[in-house]
């Protein structure tokens, strides 16, 4: 596991592996093996320039050389403005599901599992979101910034395609103004896959990207996402991601890993690889115990072995030419947040209430405290924001989390998912979770792999 010595105000930190330390400063992306001595007086002069001139020339050349690969540069912390003028929404037509997984976060097809009704989403509320992030994204793209389409996905928290007539009306909406406005819209879905011909079939035709909920392997597929009446799925998703290949639809597949069936990432790794060999990437995630999955059998992996199996499955990802994926480890990417809920991302659940957070979308749920900020009003036809409630979320962003001050992945998980990781608390108090032990874990991998291949270029 990682080590961490020591951070200097330019971002240096020193994470200590089984070979040796290792300087990294996350700003610059740039990372080096070093010895103790060369640490050293790297962190000397990170603290203090004017070390450099009690160093020797071994110890200035050091300097010169980190110098030259941009240790030492200062970079603004990254910063997102919120300024909420949203060019995408999201849309969850139903919570109604043809699924039991049996850990469904959102007790899909049971109302949230706290007796709210199965409802389908009013189709002036999911053509007002469309017609706002439209309008918005024309606006900016004349004032030019880079803004080249509006973006309109559809999840739920149950299986969109089981309100499919208004899905439908939906996607020809959005289709439709894109023609008008003669301004590109980008659809993207995220399904369980199991649907009639007729439904894939527009899937197909109508979708720029897909993402399937698969759990990459036929038995577990079938144990762990049943259908309503108990029986198996998998032939179903099988055929969906089959049509999808044939017909070159992007797709992505992501499964949830359980105590249960951990040991067998890499097999997961093969099989999706070997079967679907068009698969965009494939995205592992440890299930979070909430929702059914408190009441079923499913436990979350071990943070040790979700990292130890997951590098296994890394390895065949690899050789196979598959991309493989874990939220937490992103070691390419530099921001502040984890994930769009601190600048208002734009969700609209199946009763019209605006949520910022996929995995909050019933008003039963304690935490659609924070999440919650507008609804559509029937009564005017548009929606209503709440100001107060924006600004309360831009504050979930890692300045705010001194927990993670001293984290090398700081400036990439950025404080990890707040739904998960935060529950009622304060970013002041955020004491981090199971899911640190693997963020860290996986992302000093992506830093390692990174220095292995620089050496064997090199060589
Ligand atoms: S398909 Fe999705 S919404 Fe339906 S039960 Fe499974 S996880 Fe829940
Ligand atoms: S807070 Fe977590 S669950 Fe919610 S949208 Fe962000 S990543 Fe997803
Ligand atoms: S949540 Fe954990 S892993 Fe992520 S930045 Fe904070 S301390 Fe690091």
């Amino acid at each position: 596991m990682p080590v961490q010595v020591e951070k200097q105000p330019p971002e240096l930190f020193v994470i200590t592996d089984e070979k040796s330390s290792i300087l990294y400063a996350p700003l610059r992306r740039v990372m080096a093996r070093a010895n103790a001595d060369a640490i050293r007086i790297a962190l000397d002069y990170a603290a203090d320039p004017a070390s450099e001139e009690k160093q020797d020339d071994d110890g200035r050349a050091v300097i010169a050389a980190l110098k030259e690969h941009g240790f030492f540069e200062r970079r603004p912390f990254p910063n997102h403005e919120p300024d909420f003028r949203p060019t995408q929404v999201t849309l969850f037509p139903t919570n109604r599901c043809n699924l039991r997984c049996s850990y469904c976060y959102a007790f899909g097809g049971e109302g949230g599992g706290n007796g709210e009704q199965l409802a389908t989403i009013n189709l002036d509320a999911a053509k007002r979101a469309i017609d706002l992030i439209a309008r918005n994204a024309q606006e900016l793209a004349a004032e030019g910034m880079p803004c080249k389409n509006f973006l309109v996905s559809i999840h739920g928290n149950g299986e969109p395609f089981c309100a499919f007539e208004t899905l439908r009306e939906i996607v020809w909406y959005a289709r439709d103004l894109s023609e008008r406005l003669d301004f590109p819209v980008v659809l993207n879905t995220a399904t369980n896959g199991v649907m009639s011909s007729e439904q894939l079939e527009f899937l197909v035709a109508n979708f720029d990207n897909v993402n399937i909920s698969f759990d990459g392997l036929p038995e577990l597929q079938d144990a762990q996402r049943p259908l309503a009446n108990g029986s198996g799925s998998f032939k179903s998703v099988d055929r969906t991601m089959r049509r999808l290949a044939e017909a070159e639809v992007n797709f992505g597949i992501r499964a949830t890993i359980t105590e249960a069936m951990v040991t067998r990432m890499a097999e997961i790794a093969a099989f999706v690889a070997d079967n679907y060999p068009s698969v965009e990437q494939l995205h592992l995630e440890p299930v979070w115990e909430c929702g059914r999955c408190v009441t079923s059998s499913d436990n979350t992996p071990s943070a040790e072995l979700f990292c130890e199996n997951y590098l296994k499955a890394l390895d065949v990802a690899h050789e196979k030419g598959l991309r493989l994926v874990y939220s937490g480890a992103r070691q390419d990417m530099i921001t502040d947040a984890f994930c769009k809920v601190s600048s208002g991302s734009f969700t609209v659940t199946p009763t019209g209430d605006v949520t910022a957070c996929y995995e909050v979308s019933y008003r039963s749920d304690p935490r659609s405290e924070r999440f919650f900020f507008g609804r559509f009003d029937k009564t005017i036809g548009d929606y209503v924001f709440d100001e107060g409630k924006l600004e309360e979320l831009a504050e979930l962003n890692v300045k705010n989390i001194p927990f993670c001050n001293d984290c090398f992945c700081r400036w990439h998980c950025a404080g990890d998912c707040a739904a998960k990781v935060l529950e009622a608390r304060t970013p002041a108090q955020h004491q981090g979770s199971q899911r640190c032990v693997i963020n860290r874990r996986l992302t000093l991998n992506q830093i390692q792999r990174k220095m292995d291949w620089r050496e064997e270029d090199a060589g």
